[in-house]
């Protein structure tokens, strides 16, 4: 896979041109949970929410090494903003791969007038896993009308359109797995809890009902059924996407770590608090782990994602870029919690954004892929044990 997409925009460049607007408004956003609506707007003008709109479609045509490099440095900056922009670059170029007309209205649609896309599979009951929705959606003459529920809608408030996962149950009265991709609608929706949370204050996860939702069959993605599919062969794009946020906020976290022990003098030594040995000692800890991240990450980017035998067989990719982002995010945790104990007390303070980083660096571990799931099913493969059978354990 080219690290490079020659020749259109850098998007690493502008990310970087975009960090400095985003740093300065992170502690406020923050600090009230407000979304940064501003924020997205700059993504919107700027183009970068084009990013994985294939070229054919009017888009950026970014490869995954540069949509993981601009996501990090933006998270870097704002970890909500590139956390709340996750779900549409990763989904987008999901779609995209599907091909077909809602595919393409969907890519033109972000190219062309700034639609920005929000993702809800995540449901009360289901929790993670995402491949079994139950939010029922009922066939009616030219479409389908959807009720459930849907939790953690990050970026629902800046969204243009929702990218939706129900189940339509089949001609045996099977539930089949379908997703949609609908234009924002205006009834049908309603938020039931406004997204109050510890880490990512500020990604606007509410929590909705879809009730009597009519959606059109139009805008229907893949088949029915394939849900699950579509994750597999395109989990690349989603799972890097995510544990590239989380090694921003990690790389954030060692440089202002940096930063501050170079210029904090200690009265008993008087020099900085740089020359302290056990300074040193955990700014290097860090620096391994972080390095042991980027290298999962670079190794995951670089995977064989396109070959006929991944397609044909993308269980073993799925699991390999799920074990991927379980370890990566598990290891930017850990340098954010070193940080917080080389720093002292003050890292504690309101103003000192490494509270921010810590409280924002856990919800990798929160995040798809389920850790017990990954863990599972990567222990069944690589013992032998059938992943699918039932019963899972035992029997
Ligand atoms: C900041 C943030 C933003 C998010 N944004 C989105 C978003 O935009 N869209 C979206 O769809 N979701 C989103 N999510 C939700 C996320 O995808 C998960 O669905 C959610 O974190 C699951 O939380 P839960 O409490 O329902 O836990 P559960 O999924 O119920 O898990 C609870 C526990 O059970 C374990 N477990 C769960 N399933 C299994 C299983 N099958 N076998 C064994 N063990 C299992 C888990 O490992 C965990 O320890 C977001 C989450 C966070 C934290």
């Amino acid at each position: 896979m080219a690290d490079k997409t020659p020749p259109g925009k850098d998007y690493v460049a502008l990310a970087r041109d975009l960090a400095p607007g985003f740093t300065a408004r992170a502690a406020a956003h923050d600090e009230h949970g407000s979304f940064p609506h501003e924020n997205l707007a700059d993504l919107v003008r700027t183009g970068y929410t084009a990013m994985t709109v294939p070229t054919a479609f009017g888009g950026g045509g970014a490869s995954l090494w540069e949509l993981v490099q601009a996501q990090s440095t933006l998270a870097e900056a704002c970890a909500s903003t590139a956390f709340a922009v996750n779900m549409h670059v990763h989904g987008l170029a999901m779609i995209a791969n599907l091909e077909g007309e809602t595919a393409e209205r969907a890519c033109r649609a972000v190219a062309t007038e700034g639609a920005v896309i929000a993702g809800g599979f995540s449901e009360p009951g289901v929790g993670g896993n995402w491949w079994h929705p139950t939010t029922e959606a009922r066939p009616v003459e030219g479409g389908y009308v959807l009720n459930g529920h849907k939790g953690f809608f990050t970026g629902f408030p800046g969204a243009t359109h929702l990218f939706l996962s129900a189940a339509v149950t089949d001609d045996r009265g099977l539930p089949q797995p379908v997703a949609f991709l609908v234009p924002k609608p205006d009834r049908g929706v309603r938020v039931t809890s406004e997204w109050n949370a510890a880490g990512m204050r500020a990604t606007g996860s509410h929590s909705l009902a879809l009730e009597e939702l009519f959606v059109a069959e139009e805008h229907l993605i893949g088949a029915t059924g394939a849900l699950p599919l579509l994750f597999m062969t395109g989990v690349h794009w989603a799972w890097c996407s995510f544990a590239s946020v989380f090694v921003g906020i990690a790389r954030g976290a060692l440089k202002h770590v940096v930063d501050t022990q170079r210029k904090r003098t200690l009265k008993v030594i008087g020099k900085p608090n740089a020359h302290l040995p056990g300074i040193q000692f955990r700014v290097a800890e860090m620096k391994t782990k972080l390095k042991a991240a980027e290298a999962h990450l670079w190794a995951a980017v670089h995977a064989d994602h396109d070959s006929p035998a991944t397609q044909a067989d993308p269980l073993d990719h799925y699991i390999e870029m799920s074990l991927a982002k379980m370890s990566i995010t598990r290891l930017c945790q850990e340098v954010v919690t070193i940080a917080m104990q080389t720093q002292g007390g003050s890292a504690l303070l309101t103003n000192d954004p490494l509270q921010r980083a810590y409280r924002d660096v856990v919800t990798g571990l929160l995040v798809p892929p389920v850790a017990d799931v990954t863990l599972e099913w990567a222990g069944k493969q690589a013992l032998g044990v059938p992943v699918f059978a039932e019963p899972r354990w035992g029997g």
